[in-house]
This record gives C-alpha cells, structure tokens and sequence, in this order.
C-alpha cells in the first residue's frame, strides 16, 4: 500500500486539491494513515462522521443489514426507509419524505417540489427561488444556480434560471427581493462553506414572516447543519420557525451516503408516482445506517453532550481570540459547526497546513475562516488537543 504507484493517483480526475495524506483506518476521533500516523480528525469528512470512525453499533447495523438484503430499488416496498422516513418527518414535524443519496440531489428534489407544489394549486407564476450569498447547495446545474459562487459556474454553460441572490441576514433586501413570483426561500440555519455563518437573532423567524405574507415556501437547506451538528437534531429548531420543507444529508447517514428531503404533506402530495426518483434512494444499507444514527442521536443525554462538548470548545476559541488578537477576527458558527474567523492577511489554508503538522485536521471555509467540523462524540481531552495544536500554531505565526 505505502509504495502505490503514483500512476494510480494520475487516474482521478484532479477535481480535488488533495491533501498527501493517505487514511487506511479510523478509531472514534482519529484517522490513522498509512504510515501508522493519528491525526485527531476536526473534520468529519465535512460533517459526516457523526459518531466518529467506525462507531460499533453502525458498523453491526451495517454487517447485519449487509448480510439481510442490499438493494431493491423502490420498486417495492422497503421496511426500513418507511420506518426512517416516519421517525424523520416526526422529527421536523412534517409528514412526508423522499430519500436520495446526496445534499445535492435533496436540494435538488426540494426546488423541484416546491414549483410542482405551486403548480397544482394553479399558481404557475411561482417559479423563482430566493437564495442567499455566499449560500452552498451543491454542485448539480441546477444547484449550481442557487449556489452564489461564480467561480463554481465558471464555464460550465447558461445558469438554469429562477434563482435570486440576496444578502444573508438581510431581511431588507429579502423582503425587497421576494414578490408573487417567489416560490420559495431557500436558506442554511449556518452557512457551512460560505464561513460558518450562523443567522443573526430574528433572521429566520423574519424570512418566514416575508414567505408567509408572499405564500412561499421555506427551504432549510440542513444538509450540513442537521443531524445533531449545532446541538439540537435540527438547527431550525433553536430558532422559532417552521420550514416547509428540510433538506438532509452529510451527517444522517454517518458516513453511509444518503440524503432526504423531509416535507409537508401537501408538498408530499403534489408529487405523484413517476414525478421524481432515484435508484439508491432509500436502499435497505442506507436506511439500517440512518436509523441507527437517528437511534443514537435521540438517546437521552446525546444531544446534551453536543451541546455541553460545544460550550466548552466555544469557550476555549473565545479565549484563544483574545490571546491572538491579531490573527483571529472573530470566532462564529453554531454548536459544533465552528469558524476561526482569521485577519486578512492570514490564510485559513496555511492555518490548516500548520495544524496538520500538529496532527490535526481542519478545513478551510472561504480564504479567511477555519472551519471545525468534529465527530459529535469528541470529548474534553481532545478539544484540549486541538486547543493546545492552535496555540502552537498561533505563536508561531506570532513570532
Ligand atoms: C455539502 C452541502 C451540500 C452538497 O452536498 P453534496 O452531498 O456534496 O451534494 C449542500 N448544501 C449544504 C449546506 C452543504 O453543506
């Protein structure tokens, strides 16, 4: 393994700027490379590995499924998606959910039901979906349109049309934006790639005032948010709203690919057979994996821990703030979805590279915010890690 031919690598296309770090396995926290190195992982492969590596009851949910049944396609029924589906809608306190594999195809099936929604009620004007900049929902073509970023639609043809950008946290410019045209909101509770940018107080019980005056929908785009991440299942649920309609991926399947589209049931109802679908979606290993997620998530005290582990890694951030404050502008994000906001001059990739060499690992969110993205199961002892690799990192750069 350690000798693999360097051809091997040429055959990927190079659509990621990899790091030269090869994992072959992983224990709670940490991944463990090749060479036999730990690194304490802060990443979660971007908010996936909710309970870490290789937590054991999704490992023996996954064997057990995997030894029952793989893969039927939803030409039949499928006892596990119809329970996961329940206990999802149940959550979000909706009725209706769809299952794909990934946080783009949810968003994609979400504006996709949000228009046939207003379709069957005969109100074809209500095309337009508002989003916000500095948003990410994904790289489909269509995503790509609700996506603000031009850099990630550079040369790949004519934007699909519908899709409007204002400003995140700017109730002013959405309530100028929205009209009867607006089919819906789509918004992140916590812009994850955009910075880790948590909504301002009275943001989105302001964006859902606006959608009902206009009778548009709201989209929560949870995919990264949900799932436990900022220290309730959902985000939407520290805030005072109700979204119509929830998208969900990264973290629900705990690093099995999955991804659902939670609705009302009106919503639900204006899809009919054959109007959406997906192969995979909702496949008897992902829906065991899910369910055994949701499972531990909803085990009294969890969500505790990630409220109570949050605390004492803001607290610590915050301290570290005031320590360098000419390195760090401001510390944002919400429970376990963190952002090292950084000064101009000082790139949150160097500050990733710098804490590698500490054997931590981080990512980047924009040029100037150091995303920390940790398994909800992280522990005191291993914040104190990370806190101690940042401060070496820090001084460093200090000096
Ligand atoms: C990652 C992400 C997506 C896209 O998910 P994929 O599974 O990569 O398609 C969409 N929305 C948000 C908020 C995300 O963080």
């Amino acid at each position: 393994m350690k000798t693999q031919n360097a051809s091997y690598q040429s055959a990927t296309m190079p659509t990621y700027a990899r790091v030269d770090l090869r994992f072959l396995r992983g224990e709670g926290c940490f991944l463990i490379t090749d060479d036999n190195k730990r690194y304490l992982d802060c990443v979660s492969g971007i908010a996936v590995n909710t309970f870490g590596h290789c937590h054991p009851r999704l490992v023996e949910a996954l064997n057990n499924q995997a030894k029952m049944l793989w893969h039927t396609s939803n030409l039949y029924r499928i006892p596990e998606q119809e329970r996961l589906a329940y206990r999802l809608a149940k959550a979000c306190r909706l009725e209706h959910v769809f299952f794909c594999n990934s946080g783009a195809e949810a968003n994609e099936a979400s504006v996709k039901m949000a228009r046939r929604f207003h379709y069957r009620k005969n109100k074809k004007e209500k095309m337009t979906i508002i989003c916000a900049q500095g948003a990410f929902h994904g790289r489909t073509l269509g995503m790509l349109s609700a996506t603000s970023n031009p850099a990630y639609r550079e040369g790949f043809g004519p934007s699909v049309s519908g899709f409007e950008h204002v400003s995140y946290g700017n109730l002013n410019e959405l309530r100028n934006a929205i009209n009867e045209h607006t089919a819906a909101i789509m918004i992140e509770p916590v812009q994850g790639e955009g910075g880790a940018n948590a909504a301002p107080d009275g943001y989105l019980e302001g964006l859902r005032e606006a959608a009902n005056e206009f009778d548009a929908l709201v989209i929560a785009d949870e995919v990264q948010t949900g799932m436990g991440r900022t220290g309730t299942l959902f985000a939407f649920q520290q805030s005072d709203i109700q979204p119509d309609i929830v998208a969900l991926a990264k973290g629900l399947g705990g690093g099995f690919p999955v991804g659902a589209v939670v609705a009302r049931e009106e919503i639900g109802r204006s899809m009919g057979p054959g109007s959406h679908g997906s192969t995979f979606g909702g496949n008897p290993l992902a829906m065991s994996v899910s369910n055994c997620v949701l499972d531990i998530l909803e085990e009294d005290g969890f969500l505790k821990h990630v409220r109570d582990i949050s605390f004492y890694l803001e607290t610590a951030l915050n301290e570290l703030a005031k320590l360098f404050p000419n390195q760090i502008s401001q510390i944002k994000g919400l429970g376990l979805l963190r952002g090292i906001g950084l000064r101009e001059n000082f790139l949150a990739a160097d500050l990733s590279a710098a804490l590698r060499a500490q054997k931590v690992l981080t990512v980047p969110a924009g040029l100037n915010t150091l995303r920390i993205l940790p398994p909800l199961i992280i522990e005191k002892e291993e914040v104190d890690l990370l806190t101690d690799a940042l401060v070496a990192c820090l001084k460093q750069k200090d000096e």
